[in-house]
């Protein structure tokens, strides 16, 4: 199709409207003020910038509408960011009051006499991310920064020298054969001298970049986990607002990454949730029904007794930190918060380094401006920045944390806790290849058939476990039905075959919203790939999990997909 499409010509774009960018493009006004004050006093060699135009794209239906996070929030950042953001009224819930580790058997729960350090959280606040996002873009706007959502940024635009010049928004109104509905509006091209990737875990424009621009030489795979919470309302005096624990042991077993969490927010609303590793080797776990039969143990099981599920969500959460971050500039291109790995394994927090790099990554860029140069050779400062600042000093230490678990739980726990008095030194029984990416090490069927009772005592009964069908419908996903699959499978054949006989089709177990389904085709006599994409929650958990790697999540219609509000 030949479209014609609009330019906007901006100055800087920042695609994603999460934490990273939102504080990255707030902190870009003020350095840019402050810069150009100083120019005008005489007091900072240079040139003055003056205003710049600065757009926020969020493929959202709003911001907020797509931040799904636990979420203890470390105030360090904001802090810096807005040293007054109490005061200005930042949505926290509550601060955190007491913590606590529990060790889970299949019938026990052990509380630990001690929490381990990095799980330690009293002075910290426990928050919807999704309304501190809504919250931060009012101060966005306030400041003159245009936010748009329902506008996800769908391709990245490149000059003939592969410099970064901006990103294509999708188009609007195409049917699902691909022809372009009485709806029809052709996406824009924004063009920027600097482009700011804040997509979130597994960014579908940073996937694209890093291949293009070999972001990832000389770096190791990334790894993930995926996150899997419901919001639940229970009655007073089962859990206490400002308690925050997390746990280790059931459900995974001891080759899977793991471990649950509740955090006890106001009105008597709990937070809880259950990560499982992405690198997971056994074929027939669901993280989905891993975190139901969590709820099930009767430690668990007791907090939520008499409650009621309020709400659902997944999504995938980059795990391997600091020696799996890409090279976080090219020319015309910055990368920031998760999509650049900047998430804290240890102590599963990734917000005050999203907002860090977001921060860092601003001040680079008036630096650029100052210098009117967009190549690597101004913006590589920006990881300079983040290896002279605290992220580096908290990311490094912890540097051989996941890769550890690749191992096994034992040895991990004995690796952790030598690492933790050695600044980080990795001990023994790590791969040989250190961290290894998660589709690579998923084993064959043949190997996992006796497991396949994992789930058979979790009854999904609507009440205390629920079906992903159930859950979906509590994450008020909308996708508009008639608009192309943005789940591009790029060989269904393999699915119906290759991956049938020797993986037993794991995309049907390891999404958490009923994506994919092998459905029986009477006319092939076999049973082929169904994707319901309007379920999709956007966690990218098939981009990143399927071991063929042929599925390619790319972005659906603006505005389409769940809505985390207050998640
Ligand atoms: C289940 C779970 C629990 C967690 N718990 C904690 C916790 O307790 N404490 C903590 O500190 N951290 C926690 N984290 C991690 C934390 O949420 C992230 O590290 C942080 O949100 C990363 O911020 P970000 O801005 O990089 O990306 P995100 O918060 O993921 O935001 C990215 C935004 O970009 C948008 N977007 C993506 N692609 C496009 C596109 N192409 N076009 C337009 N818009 C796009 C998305 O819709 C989204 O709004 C948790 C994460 C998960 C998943």
């Amino acid at each position: 199709m030949n479209i014609e499409r609009e330019q906007l010509e901006m100055d800087v774009v920042f695609v994603g409207a999460g934490p990273a960018n939102l504080a990255a493009a707030l902190h870009l006004k003020t350095v840019l003020a402050e810069h150009d004050e100083l120019v005008e006093k005489g007091i900072k060699p240079g040139r003055k910038i003056g205003d710049l135009e600065i757009a926020i794209v969020e493929k959202g239906s709003f911001v907020g509408a797509h931040i799904l996070s636990g979420a203890v929030m470390d105030p360090i950042a904001i802090r810096e960011l807005m040293p007054d953001f109490l005061e200005q009224g930042c949505p926290v819930d509550s601060a955190v009051t007491s913590d606590a580790f529990w060790y889970l058997t299949e019938g026990r729960g052990i509380e630990a006499p001690i929490v381990p350090p990095p799980l330690k959280n009293k002075g910290k606040y426990i928050v919807s991310l999704s309304k501190v996002c809504e919250w931060l873009a009012e101060k966005c706007e306030e400041a003159g920064i245009n936010i748009f959502p329902e506008f996800p940024a769908a391709e990245v635009l490149y000059d003939e020298n592969d410099q970064v010049i901006g990103v294509r928004t999708g188009d609007k109104g195409i049917d699902r054969e691909g022809h372009p509905k009485g709806n029809f509006e052709p996406g824009v091209d924004l063009l920027a001298k600097v482009t700011v990737l804040g997509e979130g875990s597994r960014g579908s424009l940073a996937k694209q970049v890093m291949q293009r621009l070999g972001l990832m030489e000389g770096k190791e795979p990334q790894v993930f986990s995926l996150g899997v919470k419901e919001l639940w309302e229970v009655p007073a005096g089962n859990f206490e607002e400002g308690k925050v624990v997390h746990t280790l042991g059931f459900p995974s077993d001891t080759d899977t990454y793991g471990g649950g969490w509740i955090y006890g927010m106001k009105n008597n609303v709990v937070s809880i949730g259950y990560v499982t590793g992405l690198d997971y080797k056994d074929p027939l776990i669901d993280p989905h029904a891993e975190f139901q039969k969590f709820k099930t143990h009767p430690k668990i099981a007791a907090v939520l007794a008499g409650g009621k599920m309020l709400k659902y969500g997944a999504k995938t959460i980059n795990a391997g930190g600091y020696w799996t971050m890409p090279r976080l500039y090219g020319d015309g291109v910055l990368i920031v918060g998760e999509s650049g790995s900047f998430l804290n394994g240890q102590r599963i927090k990734g917000i005050h380094t999203a907002i860090k790099s977001g921060m860092l990554a601003a001040e680079t860029i008036v630096g650029a401006f100052d210098h009117e140069d967009f190549s690597v050779k101004t913006l590589r400062h920006y990881e300079e920045k983040v290896n002279l600042s605290w992220i580096y000093d908290e990311l490094h230490p912890v540097r051989n944390f996941h890769a550890a678990f690749q191992s096994g739980r034992w040895s991990a726990l004995v690796n952790t806790g030598l690492q933790f008095l050695t600044g980080g030194l990795a001990w023994g029984f790590m791969p040989k290849e250190h961290h290894v990416a998660g589709h690579e090490r998923m084993e064959k069927l043949a190997d996992h058939q006796n497991n396949g009772t994992r789930y058979e005592n979790v009854k999904f009964d609507k009440q205390l476990t629920f079906d992903k069908i159930t859950d979906v419908f509590h994450a008020g996903v909308a996708h508009d039905e008639d608009q192309p699959v943005h789940l591009h499978v790029l060989d269904p054949e393999i699915c119906a075959t290759r991956c049938a006989e020797e993986y037993g089709n794991p995309c049907q177990r390891f999404c958490p919203a009923a994506v994919y389904e092998m459905e029986f085709n009477a006319a092939t006599e076999r049973k082929e790939l169904k994707i319901n994409f309007s379920n999709c929650v956007h966690c990218k958990t098939c981009d990143i999990a399927d071991p063929y790697q042929i599925i390619n999540w790319v972005t659906p219609e603006g505005g389409g997909g769940p809505n985390f509000k207050g998640m």
